[in-house]
């Protein structure tokens, strides 16, 4: 039954957790919620803006056992890498390149909701957030509900004010089938830098799903937004290289990704963000599907009263991304190269692990010594993302006495040879 209090009008008076945003991170952790204890969760509402889902293809690399295993359609043990005419195949060793279907991901989640009563789903816009003295208010529409806890994907809703990222990840894909075996199934194409007009750093993805059908997508890491005219051009043109226009489109994925450092998202005691919010999306790449599982297993262990609340942390690999982001704002033709010499001079077992930041501090030096370094370093000096002040201090401390000195030593010079002149 509703009820109304103050200006609010509820909808229900409470649920124990509630989830706003019925996407991956949402779902993610409803999902293992539930499979924690009848008594220890009671009830959970998901309130999501929208009941059509715009599908989207989910790849990772992963061993073989996760909690969607049962949900990869396909999986492929290498991976391809293309620029300045140089083609790698990476075979993966313990791990497989992973594709799941969003729209599949979405109504297993539906149906296993729906055998579960503790679950609720109501399909409202969230304008707000407010931490009350006994729980949290969440505003929608045209009132509000209240619970102990709120688990927030939506970045706007956060309580600090929300920076909107300046580099997007933007692409086009198209599933196309051909009508003769063209593609290679064993092997997903990560970057193919061998696009027509690639000066802003464009490059194609390919995932094979059979020999004659696959997804091909075109991708530009950009602070600025491309006509779809632009996409299509390039893959047009790729498609007529490769295939020589044998081919017919059957779907379309359209997308833009935040890349933005992990975001210093407000977490109170009772509202903890998940998801984008909680910048589980991977500067640097755009990947979140696995992180946002390991951020909800530290949510489910808090819960549990395992560890501590899951809080944002400035690690040095948010640096890094905070570094490649400055050089595609500002030297966007550099992608291409230092994406060239990271797979050209690591195993790819080295690159998914510093791209899982789970590299040593010594194998990132190894990594960034064949980076271009006079980017790396334009980047660090010009960024201001490190506080160069102490150093430059310490030189122009450096340089004084080195001054001083020398100046002792042109008087002492002078000395003797006005000595040894009078000598
Ligand atoms: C086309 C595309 C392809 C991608 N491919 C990959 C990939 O291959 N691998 C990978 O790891 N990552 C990929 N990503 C990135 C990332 O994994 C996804 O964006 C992922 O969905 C992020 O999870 P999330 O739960 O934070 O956001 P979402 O899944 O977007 O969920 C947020 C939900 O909140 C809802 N919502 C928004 N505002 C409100 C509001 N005010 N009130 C209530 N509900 C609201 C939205 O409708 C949405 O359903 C891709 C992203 C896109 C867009």
């Amino acid at each position: 039954m509703s009820t109304t209090t103050g200006t609010h009008f509820f909808f229900k008076m409470e649920y124990q957790h509630i989830i706003i945003g019925g996407g991956c991170a949402g779902f993610q952790l409803a999902k293992t919620m539930l499979e924690l204890p009848k008594e220890s969760i009671r009830s959970i509402l998901i309130i999501e803006s929208s009941k059509v889902h715009a599908p989207k293809s989910w790849c990772f690399w992963s061993t073989i056992s996760h909690p969607y295993r049962h949900l990869v359609e396909k999986e492929w043990h290498s991976l391809g890498f293309k620029a300045y005419q140089n083609q790698k195949n990476l075979p993966l060793q313990h791990q497989t390149y992973q594709y799941i279907d969003s729209t599949s991901f979405i109504s297993h989640h539906l149906s296993l909701f729906a055998k579960d009563p503790r679950l609720t789903i109501v399909y409202k816009t969230v304008s707000g957030i407010e931490e009350t003295e006994n729980g949290c208010l969440v505003q929608c529409e045209n009132g509000a509900y209240h619970s102990e806890y709120v688990y927030n994907s939506v970045p706007h809703l956060q309580e600090k004010p929300y920076l909107k990222p300046k580099v997007w990840q933007h692409f086009l894909g198209w599933e196309i089938t051909t009508s003769e075996n063209s593609f290679d199934t064993e092997k997903a194409t990560l970057m193919d830098f061998d696009v027509d007009k690639n000066e802003d750093g464009r490059f194609i993805y390919i995932l094979p799903f059979t020999e004659k059908r696959a997804l091909v997508e075109c991708t530009v890491f950009s602070t600025q937004e491309y006509a779809l005219e632009s996409f299509e051009c390039s893959l047009r043109s790729y498609l007529e290289k490769k295939y020589s226009n044998d081919y017919t489109i059957s779907k379309i994925e359209r997308g833009t990704i935040p890349m933005m450092p992990k975001i210093n998202a407000e977490i109170t005691k009772r509202i903890i963000p998940i998801g984008t919010a909680a910048g589980c999306i991977k500067a640097s790449t755009g990947y979140s599907f696995t992180r946002n599982l390991e951020h909800t297993t530290k949510i489910i262990g808090y819960l549990q009263g395992n560890n501590k609340r899951p809080k944002y942390a400035y690690s040095r690999f948010t640096f890094y991304d905070k570094l490649l982001l400055w050089i595609i704002e500002n030297q966007q033709s550099e992608i291409k190269k230092i994406f060239y010499l990271l797979f050209k001079n690591n195993s790819i077992k080295n690159i998914l692990m510093f791209l899982d930041e789970r590299t040593s501090i010594v194998q990132d030096l190894r990594i960034f010594y064949f980076l271009p370094k006079r980017t790396f370093i334009k980047a660090l000096i010009k960024s201001k993302l490190v506080d160069l002040a102490p150093i430059k201090f310490t030189i122009k401390r450096y340089l004084g006495s080195i001054k001083t000195a020398f100046t002792f030593w042109q008087k002492t010079e002078v000395v003797s040879m006005q000595k040894n002149i009078i000598d």
